[in-house]
């Protein structure tokens, strides 16, 4: 885990919704339904998932995930942000000494998750928007017009020119002016005249600096591992996480959802630590061809461990098939 750390001895928990079962026939009284206007209905689970991820390592390492489920004898939706209410205390439950930066994208920029956030003694950073916070974009501004901003620029660690302003203790919004928060914009360059810009608001007990502005930009970016690393390996590397194995009559769809996110936690902890399982992969290329290939020795003959797999996978001798007829 060492390898994960953030900054001192924080580690990033990158949290976000997913889609992994959808039907118009199939359905539970678990299932979250989409009404459309011709009359039909479309039936789905998601899960709220959560990784320990790291700017600049590949691999996650996934949490306990929380359903997202229509509630035993409620009549609405169940949504990611009433997941996250239910999530936290579970999290910290497990994990009570765990010291989590949650990193979270514009969805979550809200006085009730900061609230939620708090009572887990969890710092967060989360992206803001413009559009969805006039507000706060027009304190800052006001502020930036005083000259009670802080505007520096900077060369990154990947040779990138970006600008920076922070600004702190900031009301998050009109009707919540108690919750506040610290903010960070960055503009980088994306040709002669065009920027792009990241925005994010932090929890202000993490003191946001210069010193560590760029670590922090990273830590909000980095939320987008659990899109790209977490949600779209397990939907297109060959997990197979979005193609309805089954919905079953009860809680089997959310059963095979957790089995998956447990598989995939044993596979990133043997990408992260074992030798033969990186050999092997790259050996195969693809992770769908070294699955294809484990599940092709494990089929054919009596294997003892995962070693022993990687071994075959990894050796160049062939055995003649009399060898097998032999056995
Ligand atoms: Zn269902």
């Amino acid at each position: 885990m060492a390898k994960f750390r953030f900054l001192d001895d924080y580690y990033l928990m990158a949290l976000d919704g997913t889609e992994y079962f959808s039907s118009h026939e199939v359905h539970c009284p678990g299932c979250l339904e989409k009404h459309h206007r011709n009359g039909k209905v479309t039936y789905h689970h998601q899960m709220l998932g959560a990784v320990i991820i790291c700017p600049g390592r590949k691999e996650v390492i996934p949490l306990m995930p929380e359903p997202i489920l229509r509630q035993d004898g409620e009549t609405k939706n169940d949504c990611e942000r009433n997941a996250l209410k239910r999530f936290l205390p579970k999290f910290r439950q497990d994990h009570p000494h765990l010291r989590v930066i949650a990193t979270l994208d514009a969805l979550y920029a809200n006085a009730p998750v900061i609230r939620d956030l708090r009572t887990s003694l969890i710092p967060w950073i989360i992206r803001v928007k413009s559009d969805g916070h006039a507000f706060l974009f027009k304190q800052v501004e006001q502020r930036a017009e005083q000259g009670l901003t802080e505007e520096f620029e900077g060369v990154g660690s990947d040779q990138v020119f970006r600008r920076y302003r922070l600004a702190r203790n900031v009301p998050l919004n009109e009707s919540n002016r108690d919750v506040r928060v610290d903010f960070l914009d960055v503009w980088e360059p994306t040709g002669r005249d065009s920027w792009r810009r990241f925005t994010f608001i932090l929890d202000p007990l993490l003191g946001l600096c210069r010193e560590h502005a760029e670590r922090w930009m990273w830590g909000g970016r980095g939320r987008w591992k659990i899109e790209n690393e977490t949600f779209n390996t397990l939907k297109n590397q060959g997990y197979q996480f979005e193609h309805n194995f089954g919905h079953g009559h009860q809680n089997l769809s959310v059963v095979l959802a957790m089995l998956m996110m447990l598989a995939f936690l044993v596979d990133q902890t043997q990408q992260l630590c074992c030798p033969q399982f990186a050999a092997a992969w790259k050996k195969c290329i693809s992770k769908r061809a070294l699955w294809e290939r484990v599940r092709e020795i494990f089929h054919q003959f009596e294997v003892t461990s995962m070693q022993a797999i990687y071994e075959a996978v990894l050796s160049t001798r062939k055995p003649p098939l009399k060898v097998l007829w032999d056995l």
